[in-house]
């Protein structure tokens, strides 16, 4: 059976399991009614099932090539991108002022999610394209906004994030491509960057590179960088396509999987650029777009585990050995934690994108910090929740999982970079308990007292389920403290990613709870699965937090040389 946009699931989420009334409620987002919500649900769902994922299993046999120095994506790939943008779909959360629709992130989160089910590769090219709107919304000068936002907003032109070098990976700090001022308020860019996902295509008009680079008399490290607005081409006045810019697709990675995105080497040989933002302040500027693509990164997780979820429960209905597989204990028990696992991440994804609308609306610190701590923990636990999921979806199919035309393998394949791109997991779990925890645990204490306050509620028609989540609660609370005491920060960073894990099973879990008491029917499908949840996915929080405080000594208790030996 084809894909089935989870539309129900979202508005279920955005009427019970979410603070998305309160972002309706708000100056800003009042358009956000929930009449509009089911609507553009609604249009987001029939879209992808459509349009987009008949596209999935052409994009990866076909992949994006280079052909004489130009990109060339796979069949209907053109035809879908340009539905994209008469839709107007790229950018629905871009602001008014250059075309946007201003709605809330969460929609555009909702529709990530779908794009990423149905086809990872296509999705990634509007999802760059978003976040460069919004580093351009932030950072940019007017100039550079009122030509490149209105072409970014309408799908006309797309964006591409340019940071990695050969030597710059996660430390981005290292990079060298070099810009030097031409003295006509452009720069010339020279260098290399590589893995620049979208960084070209056979749509039409404008690519639009944002490049961090450094200026002659940057000082060393991320303080010296700075952030230029490089196009394809450069543009005429009107905004019509000009000559050739002094840059170059040098070659295209072959990749494990999402084969259709181009993931181009790019060479700068003195193309002109203008600056974003103030000089050496690039790394700012670029977080804003990094932060916005992380919980799309998060996004796509959710949707690669919906999509192989789908395929899985529809190959287990139908395929029969000693009876059908659907009855077997072991089948059952993946795909209820398929389907339980996906729920719990798209529960915080979801909020994570609705602290951010309600950070944004009202520009209150509380919500700022609350987005700020769920947004590595709905990008790795988002990613890891697909990856995880589509590599059981292969266990349910069988021998047929581990050959391609059935596509589980796919959703395999595309879901393993989402832990990788936009700073690995293990570096999100560092940022949770380094900056995200420098208010001493604050925002996290904060979290958990709800979750707290939700259980002791829930005490009284679900006691059996609300306990363990506030016993959890307790645990995940220690863990935290011990973390803000912790001084000494390889003992934190040696516990990241089990306690940024452990956190996740824990908000999952509350998350399951709310949607039980919202559903009241002891029987009913949202109460089952969070009692499985809750039974049977949740005790794993205890010996994730135990991993998280055992501290680095073990870690290092090998030398380099005798772990290598
Ligand atoms: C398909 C694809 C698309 C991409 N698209 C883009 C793009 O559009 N634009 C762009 O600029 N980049 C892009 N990237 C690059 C991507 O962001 C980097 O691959 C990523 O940041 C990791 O860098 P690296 O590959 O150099 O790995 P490394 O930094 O070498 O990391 C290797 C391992 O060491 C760990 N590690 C590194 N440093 C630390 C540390 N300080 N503490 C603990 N662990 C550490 C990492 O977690 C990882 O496990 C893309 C990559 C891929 C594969």
């Amino acid at each position: 059976m084809p894909y089935r946009a989870p539309v129900e699931d979202y508005k279920f989420i955005f009427a019970h399991v979410s603070d998305m009334e309160a972002v309706a409620a708000t100056e800003r987002f009042s358009e956000a009614t929930q009449d509009v919500t089911d609507a553009i649900l609604t249009e987001a769902g029939r879209l992808t099932e459509e349009v987009i994922a008949p596209l999935r299993r052409v994009g990866d046999e076909t992949h994006s090539v280079l052909e004489n120095g130009v990109v060339r994506t796979p069949p209907g790939y053109k035809e879908a991108f340009t539905a994209l943008t008469e839709g107007g779909w790229v950018a629905i959360s871009a602001g008014p002022d250059y075309g946007g629709m201003g709605l809330p992130i969460a929609l555009t989160t909702a529709f990530n999610e779908m794009m990423s089910a149905t086809d990872l590769s296509l999705g990634l090219c509007p999802l760059l394209t978003q976040g460069q709107i919004e580093a351009l919304e932030h950072h940019a000068s007017d100039e550079i906004k009122q030509m490149y936002l209105p072409r970014l907003i309408s799908g006309e032109w797309t964006g591409t994030m340019n940071l990695t070098e050969p030597q710059a990976g996660s430390d981005v700090g290292a990079l060298k491509t070099r810009a030097v001022p031409n003295g006509d308020g452009s720069y010339a860019i020279t260098g290399q960057k590589i893995y620049i996902t979208w960084g070209d295509h056979d749509f039409g008009g404008n690519v639009c590179h944002l490049v961090l680079a450094r200026l002659p008399d940057a000082a060393p490290g991320t303080k010296g960088i700075s952030l230029f607005m490089v196009p394809k081409y450069i543009p005429n006045d009107d905004g019509s396509l000009g000559p050739a810019n002094d840059l170059s697709v040098v070659s295209l990675e072959h990749k494990l999987g999402i084969h259709a995105s181009p993931t181009a080497v790019m060479q700068y040989d003195g193309a002109t650029g203008w600056l974003v933002g103030a000089e050496h302040k690039g790394m700012a500027a670029m977080f804003t777009m990094m932060n916005n693509a992380r919980l799309a990164v998060g996004a796509q997780g959710v949707g690669i585990a919906e999509g192989a979820t789908q395929q899985a429960l529809d190959y287990a209905a139908e395929r029969n050995q000693m009876g059908p597989i659907i009855e077997h204990a072991d089948v059952r028990r993946m795909l209820l934690t398929m389907k339980a696992d996906t729920y719990a991440a798209r529960a915080i994804v979801l909020n994570c994108a609705i602290a951010l609308d309600l950070a944004r609306a009202t520009g209150q610190d509380d919500w700022k910090a609350r987005a700020a701590l769920l947004t590595p923990i709905a990008k790795a636990f988002g990613s890891e929740t697909g990856i995880a999921v589509a590599e059981m979806g292969v266990q349910v199919h069988g021998g047929m999982g581990f050959v391609e035309e059935t596509g589980a393998a796919q959703f395999s394949r595309d879901a393993r970079v989402t832990a990788i791109y936009e700073g690995t997991n293990g570096i999100q779990a560092m940022d949770l308990v380094g900056r995200k925890m420098a208010d001493g645990g604050e925002a996290a204490a904060r979290l958990l007292d709800e979750i707290e306050a939700h259980a002791e509620t829930a005490r009284a028609s679900l006691p059996e389920l609300a306990e363990p989540v506030w016993q959890a609660s307790e645990t995940l609370r220690e863990t935290v403290e011990w973390l803000a005491d912790e001084g000494n920060m390889p003992n934190r960073f040696a516990g990241s990613v089990p306690f940024l894990h452990g956190f996740a099973r824990v908000l999952g879990a509350h998350y399951h709870l709310r949607a039980a008491m919202a559903e009241d029917a002891a029987d009913g499908p949202r109460t089952k699965l969070a009692r499985f949840y809750i039974n049977r996915l949740l005790p794993e929080h205890a010996g994730l937090l135990a991993h998280a405080v055992a501290g680095a000594d073990d870690l290092y208790a090998f030398t380099a040389e005798e772990l290598t030996a």
